[in-house]
Order: C-alpha cells, then sequence, then structure tokens
C-alpha cells in the first residue's frame, strides 16, 4: 500500500517536472539527445562500470560503508558463491556491507551490490541472507535496472549519484537531492524510472531461486525470510523496511515464492559458522554503544547449540575489548582458537585483544604465526601492518602494503595506512597524496585536491611522483568542472 502511493507521488511529480523542464529547455535552446535513436543512447560496459565506482565512491560520504577486512572477504565470498551459478559468471562484482539498521539491500551499475547490517542481522540462517543477494543477483544479470543507470549515464557524475541514489536506496537517501536528480534526469530528456516492477520481482525471485539452489543454499529461506521482513514492520512503529519499499513483498507473492521453493528438492543446508560469527561481529559494531553490546551477549549466553554458545562466547569477547577489558577478552579467545584452529576470526582477535593491552611485541607473534596458517588472508594482513606501524616499523609495513593492494582493491582505510607508513619515514609527498586517494575514494573529490597540492609542493623533482600527482590532478578537476557546470 504505502509502496504504491510512492510510486503514484513520484509520478505525477515526474509528470509536472517534466513539462515545466521542456519548456525551459526550449527557451534555454539545450542540446538533448535524441531518444528515437536507442542504438545512439546505449551505455557502453565501461561507462557503466565507471558510473559504478563514482556510486560507490559517494556511498562512503553518504552512509558508513564497512571497512572491516573479515566483513568485507565473508559478504564478498559469498556473493561470489551466488554469481558463479548466476547466468554471467564473467561479470564483475563488488560486494559490500553498509552498517545501518534499516532492513535494505540494492544493486548499483557495474556490479555494486550493498546489503545493511541490519538486514544481516534479521537473517536467522544464511540461506536467508543468501536469498536477499540472489534476487539482487538476478535483478543485475536481468538488466531490470538497465534503463536507469542509462538515464543516469546522460548526467553529470554528481548528479547521476544523486539519481541513483534516491531510486536504489529508497526516498529516504535520496531526499531533497533525489527530487532535483530527478528533475535533472527529466531535464535530459532521460527516461527517469523505478524498474521494480511486479514482474520484475518475480522474474528476480524466480531466477535468484535457481542461483541459490544451484550454489546448494535452500531455496525456502526466500519466502520464509521475506515473510519475517514483512513482519518486522509491525515492531519498526508501521515504519517500511526501504527493502519493502524498493521491493514490494506481497501475500501473493510470499506465496508465490513459497510454491516455487516446493518444487526444489529438500535440502539441509548447514551455514556456515563464518556466517554466525560475521553476524556477532556486526552486531557489537552496529550496537548503539558498548554497554548495549555487552548486555545483549550476556543474555543470549549459554544459548543453542555448542557452535551457536561458541559464538556468542566470541561475540561477548569483541563486546568486553569494545569496553575496555580486553584482559578478560583473551582466555575466552584462547580457547576458541584452540578449539577452532581453521576459524581465522578467533585468532585475529586475539592478536587484537594484545594490542589493546599494548603488549605489541606479543600480537606481532600471533600475527606471524596465523599468517603462516592462514596465507593472504586480507584481516590478519591488514592488522598486523596496524601492529607494526604501532611499533614505528614503517618500512616492513609498506613492504606488505604494497603486495596488499597488488591483490585487493584498496578501500580508504589501507589508503590512510599508506599515509601513515610514508609519514613515518618522513616521505611528506607520498603521504599527502595517499590522504588525497583515501578522500577520493570516499567520494570527498574537494579535500582530495587540496591534499593532492600540498602533495605537489612537495614533491621536489621527483619525476615518477609528480607525473602521477599531475595525472589524478588532471582527471579530479575536470569531475569538479563537471560539478560546477550543472549548478
Ligand atoms: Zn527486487
Amino acid at each position: 500500500m504505502k509502496f504504491k502511493k510512492f510510486c503514484a507521488t513520484l509520478l505525477i511529480f515526474a509528470h509536472a517536472s517534466w513539462a515545466l523542464q521542456s519548456a525551459r529547455a526550449d527557451t534555454l535552446n539545450i542540446d538533448l539527445p535524441d531518444i528515437g535513436d536507442p542504438t545512439g543512447t546505449l551505455m557502453t560496459p565501461q561507462q557503466e562500470a565507471e558510473l559504478g565506482e563514482a556510486f560507490y565512491r559517494s556511498l562512503h560520504s553518504q552512509m558508513e560503508i564497512s571497512q572491516d577486512p573479515e566483513v568485507l572477504d565473508y559478504i564478498q565470498s559469498i556473493g561470489e558463491k551466488l554469481t558463479s551459478n548466476s547466468d554471467n559468471p564473467a561479470q564483475h562484482y563488488t560486494f559490500f556491507v553498509v552498517n545501518e539498521p534499516v532492513i535494505n539491500a540494492f544493486a548499483g551499475p557495474g556490479g555494486y551490490i550493498g546489503v545493511n547490517s541490519g538486514l544481516i542481522l534479521l537473517s536467522e540462517e544464511e540461506s536467508e541472507l543468501a536469498s536477499v543477494l540472489a534476487h539482487e543477483i538476478a535483478h543485475v544479470t536481468q538488466r531490470h535496472l538497465y534503463q536507469t543507470f542509462q538515464a543516469a549515464s546522460r548526467l553529470s557524475i554528481p548528479t547521476a549519484i544523486a539519481m541513483l541514489a534516491g531510486a536504489l536506496l529508497g526516498a529516504r537517501a535520496g531526499g531533497q537531492a533525489g527530487m532535483a536528480a530527478i528533475m535533472a534526469a527529466q531535464a535530459a530528456n532521460a527516461q527517469y524510472q523505478i524498474n521494480f516492477t511486479r514482474d520484475n520481482e518475480a522474474e528476480a525471485d524466480r531466477v535468484g531461486m535457481q542461483i541459490l539452489s544451484k550454489s546448494e543454499f535452500d531455496p525456502r529461506a526466500m519466502p520464509t525470510f521475506f515473510e519475517r521482513m514483512q513482519q518486522s514492520t509491525r515492531f519498526a512503529g508501521n515504519r517500511m523496511p526501504e527493502f519493502l519499499m524498493t521491493h514490494p513483498v506481497t501475500v501473493s507473492r510470499i506465496s508465490d515464492t513459497r510454491g516455487r521453493a516446493e518444487q526444489f528438492p529438500y535440502r539441509q543446508y548447514l551455514g556456515s559458522m563464518a556466517y554466525q560469527i560475521i553476524k556477532a561481529k556486526l552486531r557489537v559494531q552496529t550496537a548503539p554503544n558498548p554497554r548495549a553490546a555487552l548486555d545483549y551477549f550476556k543474555t543470549v549466553s549459554g544459548q543453542g547449540t555448542r557452535v551457536q554458545q561458541d559464538v556468542t562466547a566470541y561475540g561477548l569477547a569483541l563486546a568486553l575489548m569494545k569496553n575496555n577489558r580486553a584482559e578478560e577478552a583473551k582466555p575466552i579467545l584462547q580457547r576458541l582458537m584452540m578449539s577452532y584452529p581453521d576459524q581465522p576470526q578467533f585468532v585475529n582477535a586475539l592478536a587484537s585483544a594484545e594490542l589493546d593491552t599494548k603488549n605489541y611485541a606479543k600480537a606481532a607473534q600471533i600475527y606471524d604465526m596465523a599468517l603462516q596458517r592462514f596465507p593472504g588472508n586480507q584481516a590478519l594482513s591488514l592488522n598486523y601492518i596496524r601492529a607494526l606501524l604501532m611499533t614505528r616499523k614503517s618500512q616492513p609495513a609498506l613492504k606488505l602494503l604494497h603486495s596488499y593492494s597488488r591483490y585487493h582493491k584498496p578501500t580508504p582505510e589501507v589508503y590512510e595506512l599508506m599515509a601513515q607508513a610514508y609519514s613515518q619515514m618522513g616521505s611528506d609527498a607520498e603521504s599527502h597524496r595517499y590522504v588525497a586517494e583515501a578522500y577520493y575514494a570516499s567520494g570527498q573529490t574537494k579535500a582530495a585536491i587540496l591534499q593532492l597540492k600540498l602533495a605537489k609542493r612537495t614533491a621536489g623533482d621527483n619525476f615518477y611522483l609528480n607525473s602521477v600527482i599531475d595525472e589524478r590532478l588532471r582527471d579530479w578537476l575536470a569531475e569538479e568542472q563537471a560539478k560546477k557546470k550543472e549548478r
């Protein structure tokens, strides 16, 4: 009901502004793209990838994107498990987690798929989380958002971003900027629309369920989770989760999905331990305060299976650390590490507890040992680098950072670590340059340009560095120029 109302308002608004904007376009004699020639306006995969990157960067300045390597690693691995069983396994996807209690998930251009921590925490089985990801992947493989992306690609980047935020994340994220973007999109004669029609949703459910089943998750988790999301509305003071606004779930849709799920052979799916571990971690990270995290894990302590009890113990240890009680967390983590030698998260947390209590040598020793057991593990590598920088061992830290970023796309936090390492070594120009990259990666181009100018001032006659700085400066200034033109 709510969704329909939302859509209708949007439609009326769009029509009204359309009339207004086309009149204005006439008088200003703006050169509008010709939509009579669809082949001339197609977006290339390259354009879509660029749009996706810009969208992803800008999200960092609007919401808290998790930079926790264990969280990222988990969501990417479950995402890849699903995409490898989709119709188009060659397409590149980036999965990420937004630390927000609102229940939402969305697919952006270029295969960027985001899921809110609130949705992960609402799920009770790994298959439930997988079902939402599979549904989003299906929106991508079935090109449901292509028209929206194509419309956005004809706008300047900042307007395109605002428009996408409004369309994909719901009205809340778009806000005023969203409305302005819709008007701009109309002015550019773009066919703006929210694409999740009933048909799109049914198709995403159907294709998503096939992906789910091929990936050996339980297809029955999809209707179960839809139902839980719908029920959660009652507890959220009648506020509809954003996911249900952009992907309306009706009673008939749930029963259709249930009917379809029943056609798949029953298969018992035992969720991974990593799923439970990441949920416990997110619960601590997104708790309203440290005390609340501790209270939660004390309350659920001793419930469920042996494994569940141990994951609760892990959550309790993290909560203790968040309450500056790392000393009490250590014996818990030591026990978990011994019981589950295949879970890198426990040894990682133990090393963090050693860092928290300033036992740097001990922490380094644990990381060293753990990296031999889990070579290339992202979280262990980054935390080891942090430990090295805490003791001002910038040379080995930098070496590890460079080899790390050869294999992983750096997050803003990784760029900050690089800046810190160079700063410790007295290389101010390099340090400013990486602070600039950190700003740029988090959608703050203006601040990034400022840092680059500082880098330029201290770069001296380092030819290589100068040319890197000049190239970045040229690109970013051009982007800012495009933004100004819009106003
Ligand atoms: Zn959907």
